[in-house]
């Protein structure tokens, strides 16, 4: 059953000061499926005081013992992943098996932090007097705010608190108001796990309140973001303002690169599961199909068997493939995005547009025709939404990959290995994946470059973002 949501300051879920709440609606039925408590300043302020508090109990704990509360943590979240997995579809719209899915990977994202905090190594450096030592020492940032969306509820959160956590860091989390209870089933498990009071908050609100009043702040240290570019920059902004540090999760407008001496139905496969996923909802989803001309054809006819195939539907249906889109927003950036691309040129070969008359369905789009011009070539468009294009030879392919100002996530397909490996240092991006799809598994690094952002999530370099330097030298008495 799906329940109003709470705020988790100072060890307490609680209502916020003066009771503020906001509606949470489920983007299948449009109904308000519940009320979320709507932080006020003298919340935040609570949070503040006790992040600090919690911070200075945390960051004295042996990486060994915090180690051993994250491992709980992972196992809780597991125990309870078919209650939280219906939660995140009520409210976020996709399929029970992606949620599902989601909160696995999420679970080994803890467990993976909870190892690798255990190796958050310094270094002695030779000293140029004897009986002198000079210690290079990792230490804990401090206190950490953090920023996440609502198309994955638990896994955009996960990456940052685990990666915070392990390293000795307090969090106070501004969860993503529009899906906010498998979040704080999140939080909720690694207080159950026994993390001290305060080093994991969880608040809601007018996101734009929060950021003026967390990022100045001095107890705040650190500010890990996922969402938008234009957000992000802002967000950035003020963070330099004040000397704060910060990780940077940005948009992206991946393209899909198929030679023609691919194998389709595998590219097919893949880049279809990899665009519709979350009704392509994704920061790393393949946006721009170039494919090269004599494939063309023979990989179109395939994916559009692949798209047809799609079942659209309430996520908790069992046989639905895609949901809704998360919110009515997404529905008319698909229609403007749709109708920019068609004025320019573009064809629609299969969907282009809402589907039914309740809930925030959209039908699996494929354009083809598609012109530079178009807004989809150049804006992301966040949706279930594949543009398509030719192309001849491997430069113009790597020059229009390369065009945009994002980096994040990249694919391409060939049997070609000398190709391939001139593809990984060619394109310009935070990832890239060939053959396959790989990316975001919890030992590998994840993030992007130019507008994409900075730093990254996954793997040992996410640890990094959450710890700083300290030089120690030390002479005999
Ligand atoms: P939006 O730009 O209003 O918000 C994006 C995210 O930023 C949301 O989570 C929102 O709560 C947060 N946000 C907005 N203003 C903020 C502020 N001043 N301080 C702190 N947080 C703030 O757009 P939206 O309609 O929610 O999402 C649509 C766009 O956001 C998409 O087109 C996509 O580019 C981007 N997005 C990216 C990701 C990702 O995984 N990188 C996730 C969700 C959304």
């Amino acid at each position: 059953m799906y329940q109003d949501v709470l705020l988790h300051i100072g060890g307490k879920w609680r209502a916020a000061e003066g009771n503020k709440t906001l509606e949470i609606l489920n983007p299948a039925t449009e109904e308000v499926i519940g009320k979320l408590a709507h932080a006020s300043k003298a919340d935040l302020d609570e949070a503040l005081d006790w992040a600090a508090k919690g911070f200075a109990v945390w960051r004295k704990m042996s990486a060994f013992e915090r180690g051993k509360i994250l491992r709980k943590t992972a196992d809780i979240l597991r125990e309870r992943t078919p209650e939280i997995a219906k939660l995140m579809t009520q409210e976020q719209g996709k399929p029970l098996a992606e949620a599902k899915t989601e909160l696995t990977v999420s679970a080994d994202v803890i467990d993976w932090f909870a190892e690798e905090g255990r190796r958050a190594y310094g270094r002695v450096i030779p000293a140029r007097t004897p009986g002198v030592y000079q210690l290079s020492v990792r230490e804990p940032v401090g206190v950490v705010a953090g920023f996440t969306p609502w198309n994955f509820p638990v896994s955009q959160a996960v990456r940052k608190i685990s990666a915070a956590l392990a390293a000795g860091c307090a969090f106070i989390l501004k969860g993503p108001e529009e899906t906010p209870a498998s979040c704080a089933e999140l939080v909720r498990a690694y207080v159950d796990a026994g993390v001290p009071t305060g080093v994991v908050q969880i608040i809601f609100g007018v996101p734009a309140e929060i950021s003026e009043h967390l990022i100045p702040h001095p107890t705040v240290r650190k500010i890990s973001f996922t969402g938008s570019t234009p957000v992000g920059k802002h967000l950035a902004a003020l963070a330099g303002k004040h000397m704060k540090r910060v990780t940077m999760e940005l948009g992206g407008h991946a393209p899909a690169i198929v030679f023609d001496d691919a194998d389709l139905d595998q590219a097919a496969t893949v880049l279809a599961a990899a665009k519709f996923r979350n009704a392509g909802q994704v920061c790393v989803a393949p946006t721009r199909f170039l494919i090269q001309q004599g494939a063309y054809e023979p990989f179109l006819e395939k994916f559009i068997g692949k798209v047809q195939a799609i079942k659209l539907g309430n996520g908790l249906d069992e046989g639905t493939t895609m949901g809704p889109l998360a919110n009515d927003r997404r529905v008319s950036a698909m229609e403007s995005i749709i109708a920019d691309a068609v004025s320019k040129g573009a064809k629609v070969r299969t969907g282009g547009k809402r589907a039914g008359n309740k809930g925030y369905f959209f039908e699996p789009t494929v354009l083809t025709d598609v012109t530079l011009e178009a807004k989809v070539m150049n804006e992301e468009p966040f949706g279930p939404l594949a543009a398509f294009m030719p192309f001849a030879t491997y430069d113009e392919v790597v020059a229009e990959a390369n065009r945009l100002d994002y980096g994040l996530a990249s694919y391409a397909f060939t049997r070609n290995t000398r190709q391939a490996a001139a593809l990984g240092a060619d394109i310009e991006a935070g990832m890239v994946t060939i053959n396959h799809n790989g990316l975001a598994m919890p030992e590998t690094p994840f993030g992007g470059v130019k507008d994409s952002g900075y730093g990254s999530e996954g793997g040992a370099e996410g640890l990094e973002p959450y710890l700083v330097t300290k030089f120690v030298t030390q002479a005999g008495a």
